[in-house]
């Protein structure tokens, strides 16, 4: 559905990983306030074809483009085909991840590899791609722009365990604790260039990331003991928060990380007087 105040209307948007989940979700949901939506997917053709025929059978306008974010060159032709097909870049959704649990002791370098590759390696090859895409078309503008306005937008995907401990998954606890500093430092250097830098970090939401939790009912039970507000996520709740990140209403939020989490950062454990 195509939403009536359009927010985005007329800009561009690359969102990592969107064939599934989160990702899905704010593809489609930008989609729907007017942006053109770049629908990346590493390896699930079909599903992302999917995205992209729900976005334009619904009026708006996506392509799908095959690219792993942990490969540079990938990455690259990723950008190049935006641009070739759009002309221009205006937000990055850089939201690709992935777990490969196991207990400290018995962590593969393997896995431990796999997750920084993807959830750190793949954050910086697509920012830096974003970045100089945004500050080339601002130098090949040949009309002087006086907005005050941001000229690129990035939000990056991290997760609660940013700053929770995770026991069991520490690949994934120190790549999205990376994404952080990576996000703060980058903000940093780029809000000269008028580009704002922000992440989103989620709590636990419905997705196939975590199905092996919210399918089990005495998990999900588990899970809820996590969470004050006593529900599990969706998608389009961290969608609707990424949106507010990308649009000129956020103008002058820079390097900030938005927890969307029904609480769970709140140390549920002492609600009770600990
Ligand atoms: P998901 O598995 O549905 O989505 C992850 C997406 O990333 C998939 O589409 C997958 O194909 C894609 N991907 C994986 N490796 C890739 C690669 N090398 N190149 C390109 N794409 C790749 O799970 P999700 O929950 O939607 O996860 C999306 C993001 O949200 C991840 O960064 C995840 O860490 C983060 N997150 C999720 C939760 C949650 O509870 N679901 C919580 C915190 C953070």
């Amino acid at each position: 559905m195509i939403d009536a105040q359009q927010k985005l209307q007329g800009q561009v948007a690359i969102v990592t990983g969107s064939s599934s989940g989160i990702g899905k979700s704010c593809a489609i949901y930008l989609a729907s306030l007017g942006a053109k939506v770049v629908v990346n997917y590493a390896s699930n053709l079909e599903e992302g074809q999917k995205v992209v025929k729900e976005i334009t059978e619904s009026g708006g306008t996506a392509i799908l483009v095959k690219a792993d974010v942990s490969h540079e060159e990938e990455v690259k032709a990723m950008f190049n085909q935006t641009i070739s097909t759009f002309g221009k870049l205006d937000i990055l959704v850089s939201n690709a991840g992935l777990q490969q649990d196991s207990s400290f002791l018995e962590m593969t370098l393997e896995k431990w590899q796999k997750v920084i590759d993807v959830n750190l390696t793949g954050q910086f090859l697509c920012c830096r791609e974003a970045a100089r895409q945004f500050v080339a078309q601002e130098k090949a503008k040949t009309e002087p722009d006086h907005s005050e306005l941001s000229i690129g937008k990035i939000v990056l995907m991290s997760s609660v365990h940013d700053i929770i401990p995770w026991a069991g998954h520490v690949n994934y606890a120190a790549s999205k604790g990376g994404v952080m500093m990576f996000m703060k430092s980058i903000s940093q250097e780029l809000a000269p260039h008028k580009i704002r830098v922000n992440s989103v970090s989620p709590g636990a939401i419905k997705t196939t990331i975590n199905k092996e939790v919210w399918s089990d009912p005495e998990k999900y039970k588990g899970l809820l003991q996590l969470i004050p507000y006593k529900r599990i996520g969706t998608p389009l709740d961290v969608a609707k928060a990424v949106a507010f990140l990308v649009s000129d209403d956020s103008d002058y939020v820079n390097g900030e990380t938005l927890y969307i989490d029904g609480g769970m950062t709140l140390y549920p454990e002492f609600a009770d007087n600990g």
